[in-house]
Order: C-alpha cells, then structure tokens, then sequence
C-alpha cells in the first residue's frame, strides 16, 4: 500500500475544485451570460414604453423602431438594415375557442387549444381589449389613440458577422408591436429588449463567433405574423448567396435555427377557481421552449429546444426551462416549415396563455408598472438560455 503524504493527499483533494474554478474562469459562455445585467433589462423595457403600445402603422410604432435601431448601433451593432412590405387594413383580432379534435361527437370528449395542446384546468377569459375608456391614465390613452393607416411597413435588425462561418446564421428574434390600450410592456417589450440585450452582448469588441447571428424585432405580429411572413418571403430566396460573389459577404446567410421571444415576464400559475390569481411569480415558474411538432422541421426544431434547455440547466441563474410541442400563434410559425424554430414563453402558449393565466394579455394593465423584480427575473432567465444556447451553437469565444 502507497504511503500517503499530507501534502499529496492535500493536492488530490484540492484538484477537483481547482479545476472547477478554471473551467468557470475559461469558459466564455459563463462569461457572456454574467454580463447580461437585470437592471438593463428593465431599462430597455421601460425605454420601450415610452412609445405606448407601438401598435402597427402608427407614428408611435415608427418612432419605436428608430428607438431601437439607434440603441442597437449604440452597442455596437452597427450594420442595422430594415425590410420594406406594405400592409393593408387591420383585420379583427379574434382569440381562437378550445375545439373538440376532429371527427370527435361526444359531448366530453377533451377540448384542444391552438397549435394542439390540450384544454386543462380552469379557464379564464381571453381577448382583445379595443376599449380606449378601458385604459384610465389620460396621457397613455392620448398616446395609444392614432389608429392604424395601410400603407408602407419596416422592420429592423442588426448581425454579428461569424469569424469563419459568415455565411450561417441563427435568427434571435422578437416582435415589437402590441395592441390593447396598454404599453404592451410584456407582450412584447420583454421579448424586444431581451433581444437588444443579446445584441448588446454579443457585439462587445471583445467577442467573437464562428457563425453569424440576426437580431431581429419583428413589426405586424398582432396583425397576424405579417412581418415574419414578409421577410421569410423576401429574404428566403437569397441564403446563403455570396454577394458580390467572392466578396466574403452574404447578405442573408444560411438559416441554422430561430429562436423567438414573445412575452417573457408573468407565469403566476393557472387561475384559481374563482378566475383570481396569484399576486406574485410562482416558485415553480419557468422558462416554456415549444417546437411545433406537426411542422416540417420537427425534429430538428426538438433538438434545438432541448439545446436550449441544456443551456437554461448549466447558465440560467434561477428558474429552470422545460419543453413543449405545440408551439404557435408567434413568429417562429413562418419559419416552422424551411428551418429548426422554436419559441421562448413564460407559459405555454396554447394550454396556458390561451387558458388565461396572463390577464394582462392584450390588455390596458400590461404596463411597466405591473410587474416586480421577480417577473423581469424570469424575463432575464430566458435571456441567459437563449444568450448560452446560443454562444454554443455559433461558437462564441472571448478575445484576451
Ligand atoms: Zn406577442
């Protein structure tokens, strides 16, 4: 038997905390995740709010997106472009019922929300608010009046250009419009400034990826994905094109996945069964990553939102992610069918939200104001798993 030394033995015990500690210390994703800031995460909400609920084909919608185009080259994301596509009368907003599946007579047989997820528990009401007098405070009702005009659409992004792949890129997207006579503050500032957030991020001088990344902030969402659906069409045709040829640049690289974020903050658990619900984020809350599992992309879609969730388990700092798949009614729906999409929610979209667990929803209460520190938290949760899914699948790496 081998004589143990004090010493030695000491070393081998301490070997495996040391090499703890200089993994964390070499580990650029950790890096990138720790500086993803709560408090900015707030402030770009907030700064969103200003433009009211930056409905579609207002002023107040334009001005919201030179906002953010501005904050994005502000981080250095500077090579900002914007589609162009025209959008006509706004159709009504309809909150489609739980329905029987097809071919299904009986009275209790099991209801099925939208995108397929099955009706359970108790249900709140669900829709659209379209009542000015509904929103009380004057300057925010002032603000939110302006209707919608047809006419011209833009919408914005920003790309970090990969170091060896520039012609692959994963799309890191949300939607910047709202309706309800509110500020549209969760759906979807959250979504929007968690995007501006990773762009921020990964646009410090000092980081560098294989791959490229779009940071896109979708307009005409509430419309019916029209802003989603117009880039897909003008720009689907050209990935992967290097143009001019032999310049190195490729104006719309190769689709490796989409990530969308659309309402991030609010999971305070199913209506109780007088319809109230709780005051604050449940302890259990978490992080819902749907694929659809009756697109084409299936499959691929599944894998890349258990890549997310593997990433939530390793860098995400409070609430855990799980994964569904029934994703629909947001704008990785467009995409579904041509490439791996998936979206980030605070709560299923079809079981949950579409069983009224965010009374807030398209109503004049989705303010600023209405959520606390544990609300944007989770917000700021779904923004470590996309910013750490992410910076591994691009290949992210810090510059000394
Ligand atoms: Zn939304």
């Amino acid at each position: 038997m081998k004589k143990c030394f004090v010493p030695v033995c000491l070393l081998v015990l301490a070997t495996p905390a040391f090499a703890q500690t200089q993994q964390s210390a070499s580990d650029p994703v950790r890096t990138l995740v720790q500086r993803l800031d709560l408090q900015k995460y707030q402030a770009t909400i907030k700064g969103l709010t200003q433009f009211g609920d930056r409905r579609q084909g207002t002023a107040r919608n334009r001005a919201a997106i030179d906002w953010i185009e501005k904050q994005l080259k502000s981080y250095g994301c500077a090579n900002t472009e914007r589609l162009k596509y025209q959008f006509g009368d706004e159709p009504p907003h309809r909150v489609v019922p739980a329905t029987a599946a097809s071919g299904s007579a009986q009275s209790n047989a099991p209801l099925f929300n939208v995108g397929g997820a099955r009706a359970r528990g108790i249900r709140n009401p669900t829709g659209v608010n379209t009542d000015a007098s509904a929103q009380p405070d004057p300057v925010l009702r002032a603000l939110d009046t302006p209707p919608a005009v047809a006419g011209d659409r833009e919408e914005v992004w920003c790309t970090k250009i990969g170091a060896t792949n520039p012609g692959e890129m994963y799309i890191v997207s949300a939607h910047m419009d709202g309706i309800g006579w509110g500020e549209a503050a969760n759906d979807n500032g959250s979504g929007t400034a968690l995007v501006m957030e990773l762009a921020r991020v990964f646009s410090s001088p000092d980081v560098r990826t294989d791959r490229s990344i779009r940071f896109i902030l979708w307009n005409n969402e509430e419309t019916g994905l029209n802003g989603a659906h117009a880039y897909v069409e003008q720009r689907g045709p050209l990935q992967g094109k290097e143009n001019p040829a032999g310049s190195g640049r490729y104006p719309e690289p190769k689709w490796l996945g989409m990530i969308q974020h659309d309402m991030m903050l609010f999971d305070h658990g199913m209506p109780r069964a007088d319809g109230s619900l709780s005051p604050v984020q449940r302890p259990e809350a978490d992080v819902n990553i749907e694929f659809q599992a009756d697109s084409k992309f299936a499959a691929a879609s599944r894998d890349l939102a258990f890549a997310l969730q593997d990433a939530n388990e390793r860098y995400a700092s409070d609430y855990p992610a799980s994964v569904g798949r029934h994703m629909t009614n947001t704008d990785s729906h467009e995409f579904q069918d041509s490439v791996a999409a998936v979206s980030l929610r605070e709560n299923e979209r079809g079981a949950q939200v579409g069983n009224g667990w965010d009374p807030q929803w398209h109503q004049p209460t989705d303010l600023y104001k209405t959520y606390d520190d544990k609300d944007f938290r989770l917000g700021l949760n779904a923004a470590q798993t996309t910013l750490s899914a992410v910076a591994r699948l691009a290949g992210a790496s810090i510059k000394k």
